[in-house]
C-alpha cells in the first residue's frame, strides 16, 4: 500500500480537550444517538473578541455580524446574543432566521437582513428596526411600499454592491477585467436608477451605507471591491447623502487541515491520481473538478483552500493592512479618514472551532476484493456532513469502542459510506486514511464541522435521524451539555436558571 496520505484537521483547545474525553462523547452518542453534533457556544464569543481585537488594531468602529446561515444553533445565536450590543449583531438571511435571532434576544436594531427577501421578511425587518442589505432597486420599491402602507418607521438601508472592476490596467493602457459575476446586488456600475430611488424614498429609507460580499478568498479581489465601495459612497456624498457604514460581508474563510504539508501531498496526489500515474484517490476516481484529456491535467479543482496561512481575524487583518490598488492607502485607513463604520458578516471563521460531528461505525468491510480498501459504513449520511460541498473533508478522529487505543493496528485506507440507500452516499468521495481500522461501534469524530457542516445540508430522506445538536462547557475536570434548544446564556450550564 502507499504511505498514508493524512489530512490531519486543525483542532485548538478547547476542541481538542472534548476530543480526548471520549468517555464523555461516547455517553453523549449512547443518550442521543448518532449522528450527533456538539457545540462549544463560548468560542464563538472567543472568535468575535479576535475579531473585535483587529478592530482595535485599527482605530476601527463598527459591528461584527453573525452570519446565521452557516449554522441554525440557538445557543450560539443566544450567546452572542449576550455580548456587547454595540459590538456584535446578526446578519439573517430568511423570515424564519429573523424570527430565530428575535427570539434567540437580538434587538431589532442589531440585526441585518441581507439575501432575496420576500414581503413577510421585509415587514418584519422594517416592523423590528432591523438594517435591510438592499439586493435591488425592485427591493428597495417594495420596501418603501411596506413602510407607507403600513405607517412603519423609516428603514435604515445598505445598498449591496457588485460587478467591481477586479484588475484596472497600469497606466491606462491595460484591460478592465470585471470580478466574479454574482446574482446579488446591483452592479456598481449601474447605480443611478436606485440612487434616484432613494431620494425619492427618503421619507421612508435612510440611505446608511454600501455593502458588498464576494464569493472569493481572493484578499486583493476584496481590496479593489472595499476601494470602490467607498468612492461609490464618496460620489453618494456629494450628492446629498450621508451614508457611513461600509459592510464588507463574511468570506474569511477556516484553516481545516493543520500542516501545509498534508494538503500539498493530497492535492499533489489527486492531481497524479487523475493522471493516472498513481491509484485513484478517490470513489470511482472522481477528479473534484479536475480531469485528465490526452496526458495533461484540465479543469480547476473545485477545492476548499482546506490549509490557510491566514484565515479568519488574521485574514481581515491582512485585508486592511492590504496597500489600496487604486488610491495607495490601505482600507483600514481610507475607513478612518471617512469616519466610515466598518461592518463584517463573517459566517464560517466566527464559528471556527466551535463544534463536531459524531457518527457511530455500523459495520466494516473490505471494498473491492484485493484493493487492500475498507469500506467503513457509519450511522450518518452526506447530508449530515458536508463539508465536501465548500471542500475536502479533513480525517476524523477515532474514537475507539471500549479500552482499545485508537493507535493500535495498522494504518488503512477506507471510503466513509452512509446510511441512505443509494450508491452515491459517501461521506467523503476521498479515500480516508486511519491510523488503524475501525469496528463497529467506534465512533468517528469530525472535527470543526459549525460553519455549513454539520445542519446545512441536513434532510429526512428515508426518514433516517437528523442530528441532535448539544452545547457543552467545561467545568472544572468535567463537560457539562444540553441539548442545543435549552441553552441560555444565563447560568453554567447544567444548572438550572430557578434554582441559583
Ligand atoms: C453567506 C454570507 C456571509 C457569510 O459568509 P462566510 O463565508 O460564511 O463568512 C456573509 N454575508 C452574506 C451576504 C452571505 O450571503
Amino acid at each position: 500500500m502507499d504511505a498514508p496520505l493524512y489530512l490531519r484537521p486543525r483542532v485548538d483547545p478547547p476542541l481538542a480537550s472534548l476530543l480526548t474525553d471520549q468517555h464523555f462523547l461516547r455517553s453523549l452518542v449512547d443518550t442521543l444517538g448518532s449522528p450527533l453534533n456538539v457545540l462549544l457556544p463560548d468560542v464563538v464569543v472567543e472568535n468575535a473578541a479576535r475579531f473585535r481585537a483587529v478592530y482595535r488594531r485599527h482605530h476601527l468602529t463598527g459591528r461584527v455580524y453573525f452570519a446565521h446561515k452557516a449554522n441554525r444553533s440557538s445557543a450560539l445565536v443566544r450567546r452572542l446574543a449576550a455580548e456587547d450590543p454595540a459590538a456584535v449583531g446578526v446578519d439573517v438571511a430568511s423570515l424564519a432566521e429573523l424570527q430565530h435571532a428575535l427570539g434567540c434576544g437580538f434587538t431589532g436594531d442589531r440585526i441585518m437582513a441581507t439575501g432575496p427577501k420576500d414581503t413577510a421578511f421585509l415587514w418584519l425587518a422594517a416592523r423590528v428596526g432591523a438594517t435591510v442589505s438592499l439586493d435591488s432597486r425592485g427591493e428597495l420599491e417594495r420596501l418603501s411600499a411596506l413602510v407607507r402602507t403600513h405607517g412603519l418607521a423609516r428603514v435604515a438601508v445598505l445598498v449591496r454592491l457588485s460587478g467591481f472592476e477586479s484588475a484596472a490596467g497600469h497606466g491606462g493602457s491595460g484591460t478592465r477585467l470585471l470580478s466574479r459575476r454574482s446574482r446579488f446586488g446591483t452592479p456598481v456600475r449601474d447605480t443611478e436608477g436606485l440612487l434616484s430611488a432613494l431620494e425619492r424614498n427618503a421619507d421612508t429609507v435612510e440611505f446608511a451605507g454600501a455593502a458588498y460580499h464576494l464569493d472569493t478568498t481572493s484578499v486583493e479581489e476584496k481590496a479593489r471591491a472595499l476601494e470602490q465601495c467607498v468612492l461609490f459612497m464618496d460620489e453618494c456624498r456629494a450628492r446629498g447623502f450621508t451614508p457611513r457604514t461600509l459592510d464588507i460581508g463574511g468570506g474569511f474563510g477556516v484553516g481545516y487541515v493543520a500542516e501545509a504539508e498534508d494538503w500539498e501531498r493530497w492535492t499533489t496526489a489527486l492531481t497524479e491520481a487523475v493522471l493516472g500515474v498513481r491509484p485513484p484517490l478517490t470513489w470511482r476516481g472522481h477528479g473534484y473538478g479536475l480531469r485528465n484529456e490526452g496526458g495533461t491535467v484540465r479543469g480547476a479543482a473545485a477545492l476548499y483552500p482546506a490549509y490557510r496561512s491566514t484565515a479568519g481575524p488574521g485574514y481581515l487583518d491582512e485585508l486592511l493592512s492590504l496597500p489600496g490598488p487604486a488610491l495607495g492607502r490601505p482600507p483600514a485607513t481610507l475607513l478612518l479618514e471617512h469616519l466610515h463604520d466598518l461592518y463584517i458578516e463573517p459566517g464560517r471563521s466566527l464559528v471556527d472551532q466551535c463544534g463536531l460531528s459524531l457518527a457511530r461505525v455500523l459495520d466494516v468491510r473490505p471494498a473491492d476484493p484485493d484493493s487492500g480498501q475498507y469500506l467503513v459504513h457509519l450511522a450518518m449520511n452526506a447530508g449530515d456532513m458536508s463539508l465536501e460541498e465548500h471542500g475536502v473533508l479533513v480525517d476524523p478522529v477515532l474514537l475507539p469502542r471500549g479500552e482499545d487505543a485508537a493507535g493500535d493496528g495498522e494504518p488503512v485506507g477506507a471510503y466513509l459510506t452512509g446510511n441512505l440507500c443509494l450508491e452515491g452516499d459517501l461521506i467523503t468521495r476521498r479515500l480516508v486514511s486511519l491510523h488503524r481500522l475501525p469496528r463497529a461501534g467506534d465512533l468517528l469524530a469530525f472535527a470543526n464541522t459549525a460553519g455549513y457542516a454539520m445542519d446545512f445540508h441536513a434532510h429526512h430522506a428515508q426518514r433516517q435521524p437528523v442530528a441532535r445538536t448539544v452545547a457543552v462547557e467545561r467545568r472544572g475536570d468535567s463537560w457539562r451539555w444540553c441539548p442545543d434548544e435549552d441553552y441560555w446564556p444565563i447560568t453554567p450550564l447544567g444548572e438550572q436558571p430557578d434554582e441559583v
